[in-house]
């Protein structure tokens, strides 16, 4: 199983960083730990930083310059998360969900508080933040057409079970679709199996058609 649609080189350069949000952070980690491909160029893009870091020339050190080095580790410790190292260990029988996301889970995603968003549609946040982008699962039972909608943000979407198209292509386990804000699509989940999707959402879903308005509150994740 390889996937077919991958994140940018931009944001796996920048989680080879650590520059990412925890959201965007836990769907690329979940992604990594299916794409071989992707693993790679984040490991290049990490012994290129170490690199770089190499050859920073070494410059006389102040005093107090330790505690200012040690003050800055705490902090970044505090504002950033640990993703675990991607392993592509199944914990959730049901589903065979990535080890990155199941440590964020409890290991299952039975216990989740899954809501009702629209007909055969449910989505369970799985971190809260106050603010920033917004992490979750999404089922759509199979053949469900989601309304047709726009985005008032830049939307991650990972496909972990099932799959779906839209007039972008077909995407299957393993598989990440970027939407921005000139994005106006309609998945169809694909028959056969419920779709499962890892979703990082920056704004608010905007319905087009008429339909879709009426159960925009319901789209609200
Ligand atoms: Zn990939």
């Amino acid at each position: 199983m390889t996937a077919h649609h991958h994140p940018s080189d931009d944001i796996l350069l920048s989680y080879a960083a650590g520059s990412l949000d925890e959201p965007t952070s836990i769907l690329i980690a979940t992604h990594l730990a299916l794409c071989p491909a992707c693993r790679e160029q984040v490991s290049k893009a990490e012994s290129v930083g170490g690199e770089l870091l190499n050859d920073v020339k070494p410059v006389a050190i102040q005093d107090g310059a330790l505690d200012v080095v040690l003050a800055r580790l705490d902090e970044g410790e505090r504002g950033q998360i640990n993703v675990p190292a991607p392993a592509a260990v199944p914990h959730d029988n049901d589903l065979n969900l990535p080890r990155p996301l199941t440590d964020y889970i409890d290991g299952s995603t039975k216990s989740l508080p899954w809501r009702w968003l629209g007909p055969s549609v449910h989505y369970a946040p799985i971190a809260s933040h106050t603010k920033g982008p917004k992490v979750g699962l999404l089922r759509i039972a199979p053949g469900t057409r989601v309304p047709m909608h726009g985005h008032s943000g830049n939307e991650l979407t990972m496909v972990l079970a099932g799959g779906y198209t839209d007039g972008t292509g077909n995407y299957t386990r393993g598989d990440v679709e970027a939407a921005d804000d000139g994005l106006v699509h309609q998945p169809i989940a694909d028959a056969g199996e419920e779709c499962v999707c890892l979703v990082v959402t920056e704004g608010v879903l905007q319905p087009t058609g008429l339909i879709a308005r009426l159960v925009q509150p319901f789209l609200r994740i």
